[in-house]
């Protein structure tokens, strides 16, 4: 078998043959550990039939490795010197269908059904840090059919996503992302895995899309605004917080009152609550609001 393009040497080969000098601005880290990307297809379950959009494919190193898995592999790259180098690097594979795009302003729903994309994708990426939430919540908030989002982000942020309440790691982030999947951690990865090498250590995680909400609050988006505002003042009381919250109209002895009518303590943090609860004072405050009316 010919040699990986991720393998240090063959990825070496390839940056100078086309005197390639990385881009900070499009954060970019090149995996060059087949191990890890093992680990990556394995924990996107990747099996035949998958259909993969993968999100900056880089010189190609994942994108190889999921054309020799998968159905089919959609690969989305913003750099324009990396598109000659993609085509090159992945000739021999018929199934990587490559599009030169920011994928941040990409309609990836209107492209599937241009190319008769008919079930759920998988998502998989080693994300440039410095986009990595806007690309995961636009997938989420798009309406795609996901299957799963298995993908590489800084150690720190992937364990703000599998954060649970009263954990120091829980946030807005927790709790945005557990709204549309279940998320768990996969793999730690080293910062020696990748060329060139990053400041901080990075982490695997997928992001199973649930069928339905976990749960389901009458006014999303109200409960999100609820959850900005526990979290922007995350020591503070959550009825002092939400009080002082610009976007939304609830004094605090309402939202006292809603803490209360759910059994909760008046004096509560934001942080002590789950997305469950936050659902439920969502709707408590309107039904109080609708009584005063
Ligand atoms: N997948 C490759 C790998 O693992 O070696 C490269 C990963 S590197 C961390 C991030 C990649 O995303 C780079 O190729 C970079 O050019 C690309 N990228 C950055 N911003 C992007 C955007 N807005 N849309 C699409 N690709 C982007």
């Amino acid at each position: 078998m010919e040699e990986r393009i991720a393998s240090p040497a063959k990825t070496i080969q390839i940056l100078q043959e086309n005197d390639f000098r990385f881009s900070k601005k499009f954060g970019q880290n090149f995996l060059i550990d087949l191990h890890v990307l093992g680990k990556i297809i394995r924990a996107a379950e990747i099996g035949p039939d998958d259909i993969c959009v993968e999100i900056g494919p880089g010189i190609g190193s994942l994108t190889q490795e999921l054309a020799e898995h998968a159905a089919q592999v959609i690969a989305v790259e913003i750099d324009d010197r990396l598109i000659p180098i993609l085509e090159e690097n992945l000739a021999d594979y018929p199934n990587v269908r490559l599009i030169h795009a920011d994928f941040l302003k990409l309609d990836l729903s209107a492209e599937l059904i241009r190319m008769g994309v008919e079930r759920p994708i998988k998502v998989i990426a080693n994300l440039p840090y410095y986009i990595t939430t806007p690309i995961i919540m636009q997938l989420f908030e798009s309406g795609i059919p996901l299957a799963n989002m298995t993908v590489m982000v800084q150690e720190e942020v992937a364990r703000r996503m599998q954060a649970g309440p009263g954990t120091k790691d829980y946030g807005a982030l927790s709790l945005a992302v557990q709204y549309y999947a279940q998320a768990e951690i996969m793999a730690y990865v080293p910062q020696n895995c990748f060329m060139p090498r990053p400041n901080v250590r990075s982490a695997v995680i997928r992001l199973k899309a649930y069928k339905e909400k976990p749960v389901r609050a009458r006014d999303e988006k109200q409960m999100f605004d609820l959850i900005k505002a526990a979290f922007g003042e995350r020591r503070k009381q959550l009825a002092n917080s939400i009080a002082n919250y610009p976007g939304l109209s609830y004094d605090k002895n309402r939202v006292a009152a809603a803490l209360e009518a759910l059994g909760l303590s008046a004096q509560i943090r934001g942080e002590a609550l789950t997305l469950e609860q936050f659902a439920a004072l969502s709707d408590a405050l309107d039904e109080l609001k609708a009584e005063g009316e």
